[in-house]
């Protein structure tokens, strides 16, 4: 066994060593393999890929119990990208921390639709409400140089780990600590685009998400709270043939068109995401 080992190792005066290869082996039955290789990467500060070249490296014991404390938080159910500190989106791995929702795929159904509406503009303003980590406001500023971003948020956390996102991809944008338009008097764009909060009070994925910051998912009973401020106040903030695009939850989509079209918006059309669910609602003036 595994104790009487040990054992031995040390009464032959020989070093106990866990190697990569050991480490991935001990988190079997904790986390899923591709979560186990990501904490172990981390704990060792090297690219996935190392691991796989390198199955003897072995292990500092800090590494080693830096990993099983990684493990630890992992099985009580915290997300691995706050663990680790990143998760991709739109190839590109975002800084999170505890102040930020996780960046989801559905949101990249929001930039394909942003980046479509302004392919033909010539130097479009555009404004990311309660922009998180900044990952829809850094993407579309980086793959679509020709816009002008702007980027709030009423968490003064949030907007700093999203300046460190811009500022390590090098994109341009603006940030505002604002709560949706309060900080933008009668400032006009030509896209306005958010991921707001959308989930319904006591919808049992809640609780699956208890690690996030419970204001960046969840407003009102229905949880639509936000996006009839959004739909209220985004006419007055949009340039003609402006449009704003919003991202909503799978069973909300004729919901969230209702309000938009309650609110003065002559075009609303609701777009799926890769899970064939309705997940965007794009409103024009
Ligand atoms: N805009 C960020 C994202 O899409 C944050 C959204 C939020 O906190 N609701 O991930």
């Amino acid at each position: 066994s595994k104790r009487t080992s040990r054992r031995t190792a040390r009464r032959d005066g020989r070093k106990r060593v866990t190697t990569v290869a050991q480490g991935l082996f001990q988190a079997i039955g904790r986390v899923s393999r591709s979560e186990a290789r990501l904490l172990l990467a981390t704990t060792i500060r090297k690219p996935k890929e190392f691991l796989i070249a390198h199955p003897e490296y072995s292990l500092t014991d800090e590494e080693v119990s830096l990993f099983d404390s990684y493990l630890q938080r992992a099985q009580a159910g915290e997300p691995i990208p706050y663990i680790v500190g990143t998760q991709e989106f739109w190839g590109r791995p975002f800084h999170v921390t505890p102040a930020t929702l996780i960046p989801r795929p559905d949101t990249e159904t929001l930039i394909e639709e942003a980046l479509a509406f302004l392919q033909n503009l010539e130097a479009p303003r555009i404004l990311d409400l309660g922009t998180g980590s900044g990952c829809i406001a850094v993407t579309i500023a980086l793959d679509c140089p020709k816009t002008q971003v702007w980027a709030c948020d009423k968490s003064k956390d949030a907007l700093n780990v999203a300046k460190g996102n811009a500022e390590a991809f090098g994109a341009k944008v603006t940030f505002v600590e604002s709560n949706w338009f309060s900080a933008f008097a009668d400032e006009k764009f030509d896209l306005i685009v958010s991921n707001p909060p959308y989930i319904e009070e006591n919808d049992e994925h809640l609780k699956a998400l208890r690690f996030e910051p419970i204001s960046a998912l969840t407003s009102g009973p229905d949880g639509l709270d936000d996006i009839r401020i959004l739909a209220a106040d985004a006419p007055k903030h949009l340039r003609e043939h402006g449009s704003i695009i919003v991202e909503h939850g799978y069973n909300q989509g004729e919901l969230v068109a209702a309000i938009f079209r309650s609110t003065g918006f002559a075009s609303v059309r609701t777009v799926r995401d890769l899970g064939d669910n309705p997940r965007l609602c794009c409103a024009m003036l």
